[in-house]
Formats: structure tokens, sequence, C-alpha cells
């Protein structure tokens, strides 16, 4: 049987008392349904929000949003306009010059988002990045930059087409080293330092286990997966590993799926411990939407009620993830 996001309090009443303790200490859930009068009927939406009450993620998922179809098309496209990224010796460098890997290397970003931060440029024009060796060599060249520029918090955010936020067509992501943590980051910090202090135990360790038992969550030699409940947008799929470079695997199996789904727009980022820290290394992947689609995925109930209204379903997304993850070529 199917199971659905919107029968989430179904399914969690069909767990043991101690699941249900540990589910209902991070989340909320309530379910409702709204009524909509046409002139021949009355139709019920089911919605559910799924709430974590510690970090504060919420998400709104209905049914009806949720039926509509799950595939974008397949299209292919290509930009040949001028491109900047394929003349790498004009791009400008960082003080301590370039990192260079076999798939990509470093460039100073001309305009900065921070003070340390440089372009991860990929060698191929093509951002729709489909092979293991890339990824890892796009994160092992992260890793290089990142001892490079020194003391402060590292963070990595690749955003794929201009739906996620590039400006430019060829395939590049952003490396950054901040002084001061970044908010979400830090916000998660505080919440497994408080989550330790409380219950002695480790937050994400306890919310990858809610995932596992709901099927959403899977582990691919060491490194956690899952399908979120609390999805920012479309599709958002978190892995969890002791290092950098491990979590290329994960990416380029959630890449797969999403592929093979039809999206080609999405946001990677990851979060970092500081330079000689031991600590988790938590990635973050999320859908942006349809290429060919100009509505924002981003409206006012996601800027300012940080609430996402969410069209797609982590289970269905879990099913085919596990899909891609059983035929991994790499186990
Ligand atoms: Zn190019």
């Amino acid at each position: 049987m199917q199971l659905k996001i919107t029968e989430l309090e179904e399914i969690l009443s069909s767990k043991r008392e101690k699941f249900r303790e540990l589910f209902y200490r991070i989340y909320s859930i309530k379910t409702c349904i709204g009524e909509v009068v046409y002139p021949d009927r009355i139709e019920k939406q089911k919605i559910v929000r799924v709430t974590n009450k510690l970090t504060g993620e919420s998400t709104l998922f209905n049914e009806v949003r949720a039926n509509r179809p799950f595939n974008f098309k397949d299209e292919h496209f290509e930009e040949k306009e001028e491109c900047i990224f394929c003349n790498p010796e004009e791009l400008p460098k960082d003080t301590f010059g370039r990192v260079e890997g076999k798939y990509c290397f470093t460039a100073s970003n001309a305009a900065k988002y921070d003070c340390k931060h440089a372009l991860i440029v990929f060698k191929e024009h093509d951002p729709i990045v489909k092979r293991l060796e890339v990824l890892k060599d796009i994160f092992s060249v992260a890793k290089k930059w990142i001892n490079l520029a020194g003391n402060g918090y590292p963070f990595f955010v690749w955003n794929c087409l201009w739906r996620a936020g590039a400006s430019v067509f060829h395939g590049h992501a952003h490396v950054l080293v901040s002084e001061e943590m970044y908010s979400k980051p830090a916000q998660l910090l505080r919440v497994r330092k408080m989550y330790r202090e409380e219950y002695k135990r480790e937050y994400l360790e306890d919310v990858y286990a809610i995932h596992r038992e709901l099927k959403l969550g899977f582990n691919l030699r060491g490194t956690k997966i899952f399908a979120y409940l609390t999805p920012v947008k479309e599709k958002e799929v978190i892995a969890i590993s002791n290092d950098l470079v491990p979590l290329s695997s994960a990416l380029y199996n959630i890449l797969k799926t999403y592929y093979s789904i039809g999206v080609k727009s999405f946001n990677v980022a990851v979060y970092m411990p500081p330079l000689n820290e031991k600590d988790f290394y938590v990635m973050r992947v999320v859908d942006r939407g349809n290429v060919r689609v100009k509505t924002s995925d981003f409206g006012g109930m996601e800027v300012f009620a940080g609430t996402s209204v969410v069209s797609s379903d982590p289970f269905i997304l879990a099913e085919e993830l596990e899909l891609v993850l059983e035929s991994d070529p790499n186990d």
C-alpha cells in the first residue's frame, strides 16, 4: 500500500508507543479538511501540516496539490551564449591562487556574498552533473579551498540553473568561510545542543531514526539519507555524514533520482563544522521547480509565513530514492 503524507497521523497511530513518543517530542501534525463549494458539488481537501517544534520548520501538504503530476517533461536545453566560465584564464583568483581539480577549479568571486567566497567552476559547461567522480572532485576542491581560506565557518552551496538562483548557466558552485556561522546552521547547532542537554541524545540521530522507521530514510555506507518531513520546498532530501567528500555518493544518488523525475534546477547546501573540528556534515538538497515555468516556487507563505506549501509527497520521493539507491553501482 502506498503511504501518503496526508495520512501521516494514521501511520503514526499504528506505531509503537515508544516511537510515537519520540516522534511527538520533535514533531507536531495538524490535519484539517478544506472545503471548496462549486456550483454542482462540494469538494473536500485534506491538508496536513508537519511542524518540527524544535527548529520551527513547518510544511503544509495538500493532497489535491500533491495529486498533481510528479514528473516534469524531460526537456533538453542548451545555452550557447558567450560563456565567461568557458574561458578560465580570464577569471580572477584568490590571494592564495587557485585550487585545481580534475573536473573543476576555484576562482575568486568577483561580486562576493561574504569576504571569503570562491566559485567552484566546473570544467564542463553543462551544469547537469551525472558522474560520481565529478561530484567527488567538486567536494575535494571545496575542502582544499576551505583549508586555504583558514579560520571560520565553512559553507558550501550550489545553485543549479536560474530557478535556483544561478545567474550563469555554466555549472558552478560556491564555497564560503564566514566569521560567524550563518543563521540556519547556527540554529541547527543550538537545537542539537539543547536536545543533548535535555535528552542526552544526538538530535540528528533521532531525526534520522524517525525517518528510517517511517521508511523515509536509508543508510548508504554510513551516510544517512532521508526524504525530509518538513521540506523547505519540493522534494527536499537530507544527507548526513562525518566528512564532506563521502557526501558525494549521497548527492550522486539524490541527483540521479531528481534527473529520473525530470528535476533540473536545485539547490545543494552543506552545513559544516569549523576547520579542524570533528562533527556532522549535513547536506540539504531541494528541487526548485520546472525550468520552463515562470511562476516562482517561493511565494509569500515561504517568504513571510515561514511555512512552506509543498506539492510533492515525501513518501513517494522516498520510493523513487530507494529504487535508485538499490541500483547504486558503487555498492
Ligand atoms: Zn561555459
